[in-house]
């Protein structure tokens, strides 16, 4: 039943369309998106349900995720991180799916590469399949993302066109996205770097008898 203790708030995902309750184990793997916001500024994009612009901005039609991280590096949460988010077609299964408040081709901001990687190093607690590192080392180079790591939906797009040709993997509909786009694509090795930078401090932190293991004050 993992639901990150330093989250910010929570806007449950319900109903079959949105989430596969409990069949997520094992998690092995994090996705990293962003919300593609025709608002990308914005400070309300999680309570207003992430729906960027491949969700045609509809106001009821919440995306699939477990989190959003906004602007600000406030963290919400969607699902247990038990249960199955539909983030992506391939591989979203096994997976913990973040979105990132803005829009492609903007990179992070500072408080998001703050609090995502802080985040990360959480769920690779909770989650000890979790890999804090990136497979792939962009489109052209995806990787394999079936393994546990870090990875992107658009790595994940790539690679499963990549298997299908090959025909390792069953014909699929895949609708291209940009997402997380070239910004954070660019972010994912200084992502994984600090997420491991946390994993060791909280790691430390326990061993020293600090309980939260989330530490407020010191930076990775
Ligand atoms: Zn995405």
């Amino acid at each position: 039943m993992p639901w990150y203790p330093d989250n910010d708030g929570t806007f449950k995902l319900v109903g079959p369309k949105k989430i596969k309750v409990g069949a997520n184990g094992p998690v092995k793997r994090i996705v990293v998106h962003t919300v593609g916001s025709t608002n990308p500024e914005s400070t309300t994009q999680a309570q207003n349900g992430c729906y960027g612009t491949w969700m045609g901005e509809k106001k009821d039609s919440m995306v699939s995720a477990h989190f959003c991280v906004e602007r600000d590096g406030r963290v919400y949460q969607f699902a247990d991180t038990d249960d199955i988010a539909f983030g992506t077609g391939w591989c979203t299964g096994g997976s913990i799916h973040i979105e990132h408040a803005g829009n492609h081709p903007l990179p992070l901001t500072a408080d998001q590469m703050y609090y995502t990687t802080k985040l990360m190093a959480w769920l690779a607690t909770v989650h000890p399949d979790i890999r804090l590192e990136v497979e792939g080392t962009g489109e052209a180079d995806p990787g394999d993302p079936t393994k546990a790591c870090i990875t992107c939906h658009r790595f994940i797009q790539v690679a499963a066109k990549r298997e299908i040709k090959a025909g390792r993997l069953s014909p699929m509909d895949i609708t291209d996205k940009a997402c997380p786009g070239t910004g954070i694509m660019g972010q994912l090795q200084e992502i994984a770097n600090n997420a491991r930078r946390w994993k060791a401090l909280m790691g430390a932190n326990a061993a020293a008898g600090i309980s939260s293991g989330l530490p407020m004050t010191s930076s990775p």
